[in-house]
């Protein structure tokens, strides 16, 4: 057996959406540079628009790390550049993925049952939490598995807690009445780490009445499955989480604490080739570095709410003339396909005139870049977990306006545990965005935040260093 042979194969298999895509394909480079070989599978669809974001040469891999794809099963939309559909990504997950896997994990194993070549036998499969197929198959080849866990371990134990949530009838919601009878503002007093949380701020896909619904399905499956695995893999750190991570329910395997990932990732050196693979689905408009480069320290409010979150038409110029009226620089980015399918151009025509000078549009950013500038000084959020540790990461305190899944409980921690965030209202008011805006960039409160945000990110610092928490567990 050569080198290449005896390496320990990974494959990694994010689900595919690109707050799933980002930790993973970190989380492959890390266990690359620590000596794996990886096969990295990405869908047809999103390798498409990989490939068109980024150039064929970003997903040309380097010695010992590869791209598969598989099919998802949803038509196909050749042309399309937008985010899929959750519910029906997850039933083609519980339904179609598992046929493809298995014929690609057995293509590679007859590969590396062969030798000689410079593809090993597959050793373990690193799998998102949220692919639960996966602990087949790597049960049929006796392989391990490991899942990466990439939403927070707040927003996960809300998720975990489903079966103690049912015995006590909070959930399924008995009929539509109680989305509105005070039902939801139920405080939840037997999660460890949460007390005091209401029912509402935690995994949102409980507010239904519909026992067979399919996001509750998933959460079950997924919870079941999790329990075969040999390990969860936790894009966090211990000091945020610690007394949630502890609580966690005791029939999950063990559980490790090793982000923020993208921390990690700043121990593999700045000329390696693993810096060229990108993972966005848009094409980054890094222009607004330079409009970022010319603005004073902490002045710029960066909005931007991720790559599912939609906005109606209201909203959207709620938030406008709320940024418009806030008398503060912003960064805005409008993805193509976030509101109404219009982007910008569903802007109200006054608002580019009225903020000209002191406003820069996009459609996608380099956001791990653009929140540790120093110009940035506050973050308007849906609260996706990257986006919230990435804000830790870099000291930057938040206005929360959550969406769906854990970013209600991301929300709550930010604001009533962490002391980095304030809540928008789900409405979307243009004088309160304005009165935001105009506190975290420039009134007391928003002080208090950035200190307390400044030392996040010195405790996300410490765990991702060779002797800290995250890096013991890696
Ligand atoms: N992101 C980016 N540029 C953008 C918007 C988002 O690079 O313009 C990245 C962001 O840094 C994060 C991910 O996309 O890593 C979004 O994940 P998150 O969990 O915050 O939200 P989701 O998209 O899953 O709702």
């Amino acid at each position: 057996m050569d080198s290449a042979q005896r390496k320990p194969h990974a494959v990694c298999v994010p689900f595919p959406a690109q707050g799933h895509i980002n930790p993973m394909l970190k989380l492959a480079k890390l266990l690359h540079h620590s000596g794996f070989h990886i096969t990295f599978v990405h869908t047809v669809y999103n390798h498409r628009r990989l490939v068109k974001s980024n150039g064929a040469a970003s997903l040309s891999g380097l010695p010992g790390f590869r791209f598969e794809k598989i099919h998802d099963g949803l038509p196909e939309t050749d042309d399309a550049d937008t985010t899929q559909d959750v519910p029906a990504l997850c039933r083609s997950v519980l339904e179609h993925f598992i046929t493809p896997f298995r014929e690609l994990v057995a293509r590679l194993s007859v590969v590396g049952a062969q030798g000689g070549g410079d593809v090993p036998p597959v050793t373990c499969i690193v799998s998102d939490i949220i692919m639960p197929f996966t602990v087949v198959v790597a049960e049929e080849l006796s392989v391990p598995v490991v899942l990466l866990l990439t939403m927070s371990a707040c927003g996960f134990s809300g998720s975990a807690y489903h079966h103690q949530l049912a015995r006590r009838c909070l959930i399924p919601l008995v009929d539509e009445s109680y989305l509105t009878n005070g039902h939801l503002d139920t405080i939840i007093d037997f999660i460890p780490g949460m007390e005091g949380i209401r029912l509402r701020d935690l995994y949102s896909f409980y507010q239904t009445t519909n026992r067979d619904d399919i996001m509750l399905r998933f959460n079950l499956e997924k919870l079941k499955l999790a329990t075969k695995a040999s390990a969860i893999i936790v894009n966090t750190f211990t000091p945020l989480e610690s007394d949630v991570l502890e609580g966690l329910p005791e029939y999950l395997p063990k559980i490790l604490p090793v982000g923020p990932l993208h921390l990690l990732l700043d121990r593999v050196p700045k000329g390696s080739p693993l810096h060229s693979i990108r993972s966005n689905l848009w094409k980054d408009e890094s222009e607004c570095m330079a409009w970022l480069g010319s603005r004073p320290p902490r002045s710029v409010l960066y909005v931007n709410y991720g790559s599912v979150v939609g906005v109606s038409p209201r909203q959207l110029a709620e938030f406008a003339w709320g940024l418009a009226d806030s008398g503060h620089p912003f960064l805005w980015v409008i993805r193509p396909d976030m509101a109404a399918g219009e982007g910008e151009g569903a802007l109200p025509g006054e608002f580019l005139k009225a903020t000209e000078g002191r406003s820069f549009l996009a459609s996608w950013c380099p956001q791990e870049q653009v929140i540790r500038h120093q110009s940035i000084g506050g973050f308007l959020t849906h609260c996706g977990w990257n986006s919230t540790l990435e804000a830790l990461g870099a000291g930057v305190p938040m206005i929360c306006w959550p969406f769906f899944a854990d970013q209600r409980t991301n929300c709550w921690f930010a604001c009533r545990k962490w002391g980095v965030g304030v809540e928008l209202g789900g409405d979307v008011r243009r004088a309160e965005v304005g009165e935001l805006v105009r506190e975290v960039l420039g009134g007391e409160k928003g002080e208090d935040m950035r200190r307390k945000a400044a030392e996040w990110k010195r405790l996300a610092g410490e765990a991702a260093s060779p002797s800290g928490s995250s890096s013991l567990n890696w």
